[in-house]
């Protein structure tokens, strides 16, 4: 059933893309697995997925270690300080830094591990008060700054629009991200200026993202069915 699954989002992100004029291996595929069981991600590793993105710090710690050393991890959940010397030996990317506190934090520890690693800035694109990210207003200065940080490979944005049941109401804020992303390469602002990640779309709504711009969908629900 994850197999199905996995096949048919693939089909979608495919189709999408070439609707849109863009090239399927453009975007990548981001399983989101949080508070989903060891054998169910093995399942989908073994259907080919080698992507995958966790939430929380500790869950993670222990769920990586029993899996393939193949696989790669993102951190997409919301990071304290206190948890980024484990995420910084955990992650290969971090999506989710907003806050110069944390990305400190991350420089510091990848550097004591010798390892670069590789960030996005997560922009709170719909303003809302409740949700992580740093404001579109704030963000060119963060970025600005995120440059004398060494070990930090600043890659892209993420976001998270404000929940809608219809994935239309995204569109004006993936595409706010994608307007945002191009200021900032523009300024010279990212580590691979040929290769933006821009994170952004889940299951209701990564086929709007993709015709906007997204190269990296974040999917859970379609993939292991509901959380519970
Ligand atoms: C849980 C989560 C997702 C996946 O959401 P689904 O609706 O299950 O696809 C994507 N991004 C983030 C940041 C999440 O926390």
């Amino acid at each position: 059933m994850i197999k199905d699954n996995l096949l048919k989002i693939r089909e979608e992100i495919s189709r999408t893309a070439e609707r849109s004029g863009r090239s399927p291996d453009e975007i990548d595929l981001l399983a989101v697995s949080k508070r989903i069981v060891v054998p169910k991600i093995e399942e989908a590793f073994q259907a080919g997925q080698l992507l995958f993105g966790e939430n929380f710090v500790q869950e993670a710690d222990e769920k990586i270690e029993k899996l393939d050393k193949a696989i790669t991890w993102h951190f997409i959940g919301h990071l304290q300080s206190n948890k980024a010397k484990i995420a910084a030996r955990l992650f290969h990317m971090i999506e989710t830094v907003d806050r110069i506190k944390i990305a400190r934090a991350l420089n510091k520890h990848a550097g004591e591990m010798r390892k670069k690693l590789e960030i996005l800035v997560q922009v709170n694109v719909g303003k809302e008060e409740q949700k992580s990210g740093i404001s579109p207003e704030n963000a060119g200065q963060f970025l600005k700054d995120l440059q004398n940080f060494e070990y930090l490979s600043v890659r892209g944005l993420m976001t998270m629009p404000p929940f809608a049941a219809d994935p239309e109401l995204s569109r004006p804020f993936f595409r706010s991200l994608k307007q945002l992303a191009e200021r900032f390469t523009q300024a010279g602002y990212f580590a691979n200026p040929d290769n933006i990640v821009l994170s952004m779309g889940m299951s209701n709504d990564f086929t709007v993202a993709i015709e906007e711009g997204s190269t990296l969908v974040r999917v859970g629900t379609a993939i292991f069915g509901s959380r519970t």
